[in-house]
């Protein structure tokens, strides 16, 4: 695609972007002067479709209305309610709906499916993460391997990037489980990840993983909304994401989790247990022994909060209504757009740290301005152009295809440029 480095292209192009409509869909935040942001921290907390405050007020009204009896009564009823989000969640992940629950929050759901798909033997205990882990992932696997009598430091193994470089290698990884997959148990890798933005072929991940007998596991906290991970057919056992980040559902708000169909009736897994995965059918009989449920159903615990669950089915239908292809598509266009202008500033102060293929990355760019500090993010802060700040030097954004605009990534590139 030949772009061009003007603001009437950029407004063309959105005039010609047939989900362009979509943004007046959505809560854009605005300064003082009723200025619209340059919102591009959408892989942080995705902006607030506007719908959602009716999803959210029907279940306050209906609780209002039926109190207890909202669990049958309720125009959404309550004892259900998860089930409603399951199907377009799977869609979203490229899941069979078997393989897919909302619940709990994100870490949560990663030491849940580690209680399930980390068994660690004297021999066979050694967990791989990349060394550019999100912090909670490392925190979580490195309590994994102490709660089992490991130490930490040598139960890890890191992926890393090759010196003088950003992106990790898959033969490095290959490398790794070739030499020490013996000692593995578990890979747990972010598909997308959240520093430098580079999607991984966890298709190819799992064939690694499975190689050596070690299960896979995937967060997808910056994949979901984001890309097609399409989950089922990359034969990992399982995977978690959160759905406040591309999946606008509000802060805090509760994961997805993914368990591959190879796992959905096997009750001979390890896990944890509460009234939650109890089979269906006798939950409420409450003296039934425990039955455990088929697929991912068979993970929850608890009963889950009704008002996050209506913020992400205000956000599911979306997602739904659009589909991943129509929104993948635009999204290419637009950090293509956004890559292209960044590459015009033609500064050697500049690098997108982010692959150059479309197909290795989502919709985040990751830009290392040299002899930066965070004062650079303050001024664009203050000109409206709310991005994310990584020490040492990195800039994060992701023009979101949802409700970020050509002009949006246009106007950006030109604050950056006159800050530099
Ligand atoms: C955002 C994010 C988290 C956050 O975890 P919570 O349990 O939702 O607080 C964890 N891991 C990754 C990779 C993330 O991007």
């Amino acid at each position: 695609m030949k772009y061009q480095n003007n603001l009437s292209y950029a407004q063309q192009l959105d005039a010609k972007d047939p989900l362009s409509y979509l943004r007046d869909q959505f809560h854009i935040p605005k300064d003082k002067n009723g200025n619209d942001w340059l919102y591009f921290t959408g892989n942080s907390l995705g902006l607030q479709p506007k719908q959602t405050q009716k999803y959210i007020q029907q279940e306050l009204d209906d609780w209002a209305k039926y109190g207890v009896e909202g669990h049958f009564e309720a125009k959404n009823p309550w004892l259900p309610y998860h089930e409603f989000l399951t199907e377009k969640m799977a869609k979203v992940v490229g899941a069979k709906p078997l393989e897919v629950v909302v619940m709990n929050t994100l870490t949560t759901n990663l030491h849940l499916l580690m209680v399930s798909f980390y068994q660690p033997t004297k021999t066979k205990y050694k967990i791989v993460i990349e060394s550019d882990a999100f912090p909670s992932d490392r925190y979580a696997v490195q309590s994994q391997l102490k709660f089992h009598g490991f130490d930490a430091e040598d139960g890890l193994i890191e992926w890393k990037p090759r010196k003088g470089e950003d992106l990790l290698r898959i033969e490095d990884l290959e490398e790794i489980v070739k030499k020490e997959g013996d000692e593995i148990a578990l890979l747990l890798i972010g598909g997308v990840n959240y520093y430098t933005g580079q999607y991984l072929d966890i298709k190819k991940i799992a064939k690694i993983g499975h190689s050596k007998n070690c299960f896979v596991g995937i967060d997808l906290a910056h994949g979901a909304g984001n890309i097609q991970p399409n989950l089922h057919d990359s034969g990992v056992d399982f995977a978690a994401w959160c759905t406040y980040k591309y999946l606008n559902s509000g802060p805090g708000s509760l994961a997805g989790l993914f368990v591959h169909e190879k796992h959905a009736n096997n009750k001979d897994l390890p896990r944890f247990a509460g009234w939650w995965n109890h089979n269906k059918e006798t939950r409420f009989n409450m003296r039934m022994p425990f039955d455990v449920m088929n697929g991912a159903e068979g993970w929850q615990l608890s009963n889950p909060p009704i008002l996050s669950m209506a913020a992400i089915r205000s956000s599911l239908d979306v997602f739904d209504k659009i589909g991943m292809d129509a929104l993948r598509q635009k999204s290419e266009k637009l950090t293509g757009y956004f890559e292209f202008l960044i590459n015009e500033i033609n500064s050697d102060d500049i690098k997108i740290i982010t692959p150059t293929n479309p197909k290795e990355r989502g919709c985040q760019l990751s830009i290392q301005v040299k002899n930066a500090d965070k004062s650079l993010h303050q001024k664009l802060t203050k000109n409206n152009v709310i991005t994310d700040w990584r020490e040492p030097d990195v800039i994060r954004c992701a023009p979101v295809p949802l409700y970020n605009s050509f002009e949006d990534v246009y106007r950006m590139v030109t604050i950056l440029k006159e800050l530099l």
